[in-house]
């Protein structure tokens, strides 16, 4: 990991809003053709979802520093507490901001913009007994546990001893498990609404079909029930006693699914023993109204507009200001974050100097 600082400077300032993997790839490649960049993050450390909501489990922290380090040698400055905006975020998004700055006066101190703030707000489950203490998203369970393994403070949500329901059977999900496995508790179960995909690929399935598989993570192989095809009903609370208004239990449901529509199976209903549930449905959008304050138009899931291909790839609407990773194509993978990240810097460096040398 030796730097690879720039040789020539150009004397453009490009801030960069949002610390993932998109936000960092941008920067490194923007910083080493001269650009001076800096990287604005409203959380107290460097790294978006690869720092705080992945597990240190599933991927070691060291990572992102010694990448930073890099980065900070070959010119790159971060300001973390620092939020772009500064609009309410909803719940179960983090903000360690203790700064707030304007969209205005960002797109004057700066030559370009790269939005590049993920899309942490998540699917909730507006049921019956939501309200109830022990239901939490899951980044309220895992974002507190990368904190306390950091040497922060302890996670205030501890499943040790407890009866843990995850909803929702993807990445995050499975970290829910792998870190209720470390907290001790007492059975851990995985619902999702999808039925079960099938052991192996279907190979001779095409295109506009996806080939699912069955993904068991080594999360899963810790211990975990998992079940598929399943409605959650209702969150169901102790009506009395000290636990008064904690979850007890979860009413779920069989549900049938046919050419893609779900149907629930009449008298199916059952109910799943629960003292926490931990809502892992997926992101539906970008947080802190970044996208309206910059003026960037909208698709129809609330991601900055922005195509991916030709000269202007990954610039919105307004001149000088462009967005890529999860912020314009939705929740997705760190890979293809770095890949939005790094194509983004080629055409603000084209952008701001006629042409570029950055790949594509
Ligand atoms: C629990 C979990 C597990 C996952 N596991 C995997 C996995 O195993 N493999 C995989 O490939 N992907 C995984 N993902 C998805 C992956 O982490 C994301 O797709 C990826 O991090 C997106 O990168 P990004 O840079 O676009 O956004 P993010 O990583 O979300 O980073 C955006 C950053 O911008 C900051 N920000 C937002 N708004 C502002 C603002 N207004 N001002 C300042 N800062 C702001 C945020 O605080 C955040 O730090 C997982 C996601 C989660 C939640």
């Amino acid at each position: 990991m030796v730097p690879q600082p720039a040789t020539r400077k150009t004397g453009k300032k490009i801030a960069i809003v949002g610390s993932g993997p998109a936000g960092m790839a941008a920067a490194q490649q923007l910083a080493r053709v001269g650009h001076a960049v800096t990287v604005f993050e409203k959380n107290d450390r460097i790294g978006g979802l690869v720092r705080y909501g992945i597990p240190d489990f599933k991927l070691d922290k060291r990572l992102i520093d010694w990448r930073m380090a890099q980065m900070k040698a070959e010119g790159v400055k971060f300001v973390t507490g620092t939020m772009v905006t500064g609009a309410a975020l909803p719940a179960g998004v983090v903000n360690d901001a203790k700064k707030t700055l304007g969209a205005e006066q960002l797109k004057q101190d700066f030559d370009a913009v790269v939005l590049a703030g993920g899309a942490e707000n998540p699917r909730d489950l507006p049921i019956l007994g939501r309200e109830l203490e022990g239901v939490h998203f899951a980044l309220e369970f895992l974002i507190p546990q990368n904190k306390e393994v950091s040497g922060g403070r302890r996670n205030p949500i501890s499943v040790h001893g407890k009866h843990v329901v995850v909803i929702g059977g993807g990445d995050t999900g499975s970290d829910c498990v792998g870190t209720s496995n470390r907290h001790g508790a007492a059975s851990i179960t995985q619902i999702e609404l999808l039925p079960r995909p099938p052991e192996q690929e279907n190979g001779a399935l095409v295109w506009p079909y996806w080939p699912l598989r069955l993904r068991t993570s080594s999360s899963h192989e810790e211990g975990c029930e998992r079940d598929w095809a399943i409605g959650t009903k209702e969150f169901l609370g102790h009506q009395e006693g000290p636990d008064r208004g904690r979850l007890k239990a979860i009413k779920a449901v069989r549900l049938e699914w046919t050419d893609g529509k779900m149907k629930e199976v009449p008298g199916s209903e059952f109910e799943i023993a629960a003292d926490v549930a931990l809502l892992a449905m997926g992101f539906v959008s970008p947080v802190g109204g970044v996208l309206d304050a910059f003026g960037v138009d909208k698709d129809a899931r609330g991601n900055a507009r922005a195509d991916t291909e030709g000269e202007q790839a990954y610039s919105t609407n307004v001149p000088g200001v462009f967005a890529a990773g999860d912020m314009r194509r939705g929740q997705s993978l760190v890979v293809w974050a770095i890949r939005e990240g790094r194509q983004c810097a080629r055409t603000v460096d084209r952008f701001l100097m006629g042409s570029s040398v950055l790949p594509r």
